[in-house]
């Protein structure tokens, strides 16, 4: 037995995922389930730098075992090699830029709170 979920949409309209007969709300609904979703969210943005991260050394390690084994001459790898190394030192340039993007962001609003306390 199945049934529709107890939740509403953003506009404003019934949810329509079909939740089994155990459950009122389907998991993006779920009231118990939002700091779930909120992590995975957060993690979800993290991520992608990490992701980018790992394909580097995936390349690095592929790199390393291609020139150990002789399918790549040394001189093609050190090309590779500095490209790659750009690559982590624009990642990381990149994760400064974002990181200080935040922290103007946060500095603006904490700079609103104040001035809405002065005001008063
Ligand atoms: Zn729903």
């Amino acid at each position: 037995m199945t049934s529709l979920c107890a939740g509403i949409k953003r506009d404003g309209g019934r949810c329509a995922v079909v939740v089994g007969a155990s459950q009122t709300y389907c998991y993006a609904h779920d009231p118990a389930r939002q700091g779930e979703r909120k992590r995975n969210a957060s993690r979800a943005g993290k991520s992608r730098g990490n992701g980018e991260i790992a394909a580097l050394k995936e390349q690095l390690r592929k790199l390393a075992d291609d020139v150990l084994e002789g399918r790549v001459d040394r001189s093609s790898a050190a090309v590779v090699n500095q490209i790659i190394n750009t690559r982590a030192r624009l990642l990381e340039v990149e994760r400064r830029i974002k990181e200080t993007e935040e922290l103007e962001e946060r500095l603006e609003a904490l700079e609103g709170v104040l001035k809405g306390r002065q005001a008063r």
